[in-house]
């Protein structure tokens, strides 16, 4: 955890500062802080692998004594969930090796995160309207050196999304310290992970962020109110800052894993210092599968919010954000570009032929909109592909390919 993080923690009980106690087991890379134990007025919090854990359930208490008795390993172990002994002897070899990837990472924890679904995370439509969201409002309010933070932002997908918009380093917030762990190693390379509750007060200080995130997990925070309260204040309710509530469920339209959802002013009513905007998820996914502008100057009807299973609420004052905002796909790879893993390849003489194939019927019915971009059937070049897929330029067709999502920008190890 590098000292920057630090300044901007504060304890989620009393709201006082927090620091490392000296006097107590800690151990340093450099000026960042690796593991030790951290002290406000109230209370004493662990750091574990460089991971503040700002919450007291059960796991993170043990975890505080084992810090403080030295025992560092038994720690991650601790926050990992792990108390089998081979299991922990298996994942920690998995765990440093230089080679291991993401998804063997996962497995070596037992995990089954999103149902295996995060293969196929980067192509899937709920993620690539979040994404041209975040890209539009974060590249409006952020400057050269303004922070953002992802609340509730799991292994970092879209975390991922921020950190070409600021040279500071995003902040990730999760419950749960595997995804953030797997987050800052694979996914989200450079960001700064926290492990905090989001049922609870947010562990920062007032005014330390100028945008405030919250994607595809607000229909299953149960203290909604006060997220929202917690995420205007990380904002200092500034004009200039944004508060994102993307892809959160609708009361009135059904859709899978619905979580509690609230009817469209029910949402809206959470905001007590800001003004919100509600957007209808399926019109900003038409604008993304038209290939842009993201129009976020719309003003969608109350019947177009009741009947979008999905919402995306943006609350900010400034005046860039509410407009057209272009998309541009990415033609040089944040990680390394792959061939999408939903597609089957089958060679034919110099080129090779790309089916589209989904995992499950699951898959099919809660993702099944990507048919919108992505080919039932296409063809590429071999050499173009393996050229793009070493780290080449790209163009031609393959370019029209990233922009399809068939070939996609994976972190580096992902799979
Ligand atoms: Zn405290």
């Amino acid at each position: 955890m590098r000292p920057d993080t630090l300044d901007l923690l504060r304890c989620p009980y009393c709201g006082g500062r927090l620091d490392l106690v000296d006097s107590l087991f800690h151990r340093r890379d450099g000026d960042a802080i690796r593991d030790g134990i951290l002290g406000c007025q109230c209370c004493t919090f662990a750091v574990v692998d460089g991971i503040p854990v700002l919450h007291l359930q059960p796991e993170s208490t043990a975890a505080r004594d084992h810090v403080q008795a030295g025992r560092v390993d038994l720690a991650r172990r601790a926050m990992f969930g792990i108390d089998d002994a081979a299991l922990a002897e298996a994942f920690e070899a998995v765990a440093a090796s230089p080679t291991a990837t993401f998804r063997e990472t996962v497995d070596a924890l037992g995990e089954n995160f999103e149902g295996g679904y995060f293969l196929y995370r980067f192509s899937d439509p709920t993620f690539v309207v979040a994404d041209a969201v975040v890209r539009a409002v974060g590249s409006t309010v952020l400057g050269p050196s303004r922070r953002a933070i992802d609340i509730c932002g799991g292994s970092g997908h879209l975390t991922r999304s921020l950190i070409p918009l600021t040279a500071a380093p995003p902040l990730l917030a999760d419950l749960y310290f595997a995804k953030l762990w797997l987050a800052r190693r694979f996914t989200a390379p450079g960001c700064e992970p926290v492990c905090c509750d989001g049922n609870a007060p947010m562990p920062f200080a007032r005014g330390a962020f100028s945008f405030a995130m919250c994607v595809d997990a607000f229909m299953y925070i149960w203290t909604k109110r006060q997220l929202v309260g917690e995420m205007a204040r990380l904002v200092g309710n500034a004009g200039d800052a944004a508060v994102l509530i993307g892809h959160t469920h609708n009361e009135r339209t059904w859709s899978p894993s619905h979580g509690q959802a609230l009817p469209p002013e029910g949402y809206a009513a959470l905001f007590e210092t800001m003004t919100p905007r509600l957007f209808a998820e399926a019109n900003l996914f038409a604008d993304v599968v038209a290939g842009g502008p993201l129009d976020l100057s719309r003003r969608d009807s109350p019947e177009a919010l009741d009947a979008d299973p999905a919402l995306t609420i943006v609350a900010s004052a400034h005046p860039g954000v509410f407009t057209r905002h272009p998309i541009e796909a990415d033609l040089a790879a944040s990680g390394e570009f792959r061939l999408n893993p939903l597609y089957a390849a089958e060679p034919s003489g110099d080129r090779l032929i790309l089916r589209l194939r989904f995992p499950s019927d699951d898959y099919a019915q809660e993702y099944g909109a990507s048919r919108r971009y992505l080919p039932e059937e296409v063809t590429i070049d071999r050499a173009a592909l393996a050229a793009v897929e070493r780290g080449g330029p790209a163009a031609g067709e393959c370019a029209d390919l990233i922009r399809r999502k068939v070939i996609v920008d994976l972190p580096k190890r992902y799979y």
